[in-house]
């Protein structure tokens, strides 16, 4: 089937989450004539996930710890940050009648703490303001001539742009349409796409054997019992963590490892620790209100013909899945020493064997680098092609700071495309 060309006069905004209709205002703003193309049938899929956790928007800590948060990528974020940061997306998002609240944890959140009523005043603000949506519309690439290529549902289209911004996510949860198929189409163009890596991810465990060889996964029996079982108020620290402080939280077990807030927080060192070793361990403190010297008293004191789990249980509270957890790591010689039994509640090693899949994860490692775009983030050899949002090289922890990162490149992207814009026309 041949395709059918047409001139749509126009930025050509791909990809409606949270990084392209952000673009998408910044121009029509401006008096842009914008169009917003997208594979899925309706805009903001995994926004609309995002919010069925809450929808963390952003966070409230003073803004130097907040730029700590992009780690390597700092330096590259701080100028989309200091134009669009954490107080303007508040803001912006008053704007839409949304009020937010910082929650103890200074997470940021929408008073209803959910996605749906944000987009859908948004998405009514954006056709008022005259942003054309094509829906079911997948970006293929571009003809010789650097038209923009399109399937869609009338057969393939290919589209003139005046300026494009690319905005089409990570690799995680493919079936909300972000897919990371856009890789291959930008490195046959010769622009430079680090590797999407599973980044706020869950793990496989291993269990280390006397012999020193690691059997994969659980057990049989804590498997049949405890996937879907949080470990409420435990600390985290990794063995090379030096003087850092072991982070409080949970965490959740699942059929073949763990995953959960507290394992994300940790999760870029542990992934990158897997792909240099073959592994990497973390320590579990499963009683962090509590000092390892009454640890030691308490599982030392006498028990008499108490079973040693109705004795865990009634002098630290140890029950359950953290109870289980013990039996399940520590070898039976160990856990009839009080001493290294003590030592283990609150330094208990976990050791993991691989990352899950990016396909399962919140979100995505790498992407287009940084020395491909100029300070406007255009791409420096495709001129008028802009990248903004999740595909772009760069990896935060949850806490808000995904979705505010991607909310600033978009924006960044927009003022790039209008100035670039301008600069065609002088
Ligand atoms: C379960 C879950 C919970 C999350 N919770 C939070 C949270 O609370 N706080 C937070 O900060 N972040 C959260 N995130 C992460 C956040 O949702 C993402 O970082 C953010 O949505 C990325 O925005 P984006 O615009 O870059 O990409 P996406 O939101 O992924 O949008 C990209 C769009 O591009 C489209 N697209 C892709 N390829 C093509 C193509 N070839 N042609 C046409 N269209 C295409 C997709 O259909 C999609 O609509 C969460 C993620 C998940 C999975």
């Amino acid at each position: 089937m041949s395709s059918s060309e047409r001139s749509l006069a126009g930025v050509h905004v791909i990809g409606a989450g949270p990084a392209g209709l952000m673009a998408a205002e910044t121009l029509a703003e401006a008096g842009c004539t914008v169009h917003v193309h997208d594979a899925m049938p309706s805009a903001g899929r995994k926004f609309l996930l995002a919010g069925k956790g809450g929808l963390n928007l952003t966070h409230a800590e003073p803004l130097g710890a907040f730029l700590s948060r992009y780690g390597a990528r700092r330096a590259q974020l701080e100028p989309l940050l200091a134009q669009f940061g954490p107080q303007a997306l508040r803001d912006w998002a008053h704007g839409l009648g949304i009020w937010t609240f910082v929650g103890t944890s200074g997470r940021v959140f929408p008073d209803e703490m959910k996605a749906a009523p944000l987009l859908r005043a948004w998405m009514h603000r954006l056709r008022e303001a005259g942003v054309r949506f094509h829906m079911r519309h997948r970006w293929t690439g571009w003809t010789s001539a650097g038209a923009l290529c399109f399937e869609t549902p009338q057969g393939p289209l290919a589209v003139a742009a005046d300026a494009t911004v690319l905005a089409l996510g990570g690799a995680s949860w493919p079936r909300l349409g972000s897919d990371g198929a856009w890789q291959p189409l930008l490195e046959a163009r010769g622009i430079p796409v680090a590797p999407l890596r599973p980044a706020n991810c869950g793990f496989d465990v291993a269990r280390p054997q006397p012999d020193g060889t690691l059997l994969p996964g659980w057990s049989e029996h804590f498997r049949s019992r405890f996937p879907g079982q949080p470990l409420k108020s435990v600390a985290l620290s990794l063995p090379d963590g030096g003087a850092a402080a072991p982070r409080q939280g949970e965490f959740v077990i699942t059929a073949t490892g763990v995953e959960g807030s507290l394992i994300y927080a940790h999760a870029a060192a542990l992934r990158d620790a897997i792909e240099a070793q073959g592994r990497a361990s973390f320590l579990l403190d499963l009683l962090p209100a509590r000092a390892p010297e009454q640890v030691g008293r308490e599982v030392a004191h006498p028990r008499g013909s108490r079973s040693l789990s109705s004795h865990l249980q009634s002098r630290l509270g140890l029950a359950g899945v953290k109870a289980a957890l013990l039996w399940e790591l520590l070898p039976r010689e160990a856990m009839a020493d009080p001493a290294r039994l003590a030592g283990a509640i609150k330094r208990l090693p976990l050791t993991l064997v691989a990352a899950r899949p990016v396909t399962e994860a919140i979100s995505t490692a790498g992407g287009v680098r940084f020395e491909a775009l100029d300070g406007q983030l255009m791409l420096r050899d495709l001129p008028g092609v802009f990248c903004a949002g999740e595909m772009l090289d760069w990896e935060a922890p949850t806490g808000g700071y995904l979705l505010t990162a991607c909310f600033a490149s978009g924006r960044a992207a927009g003022l790039g495309v209008r100035r670039w814009l301008a600069g065609q026309r002088a």
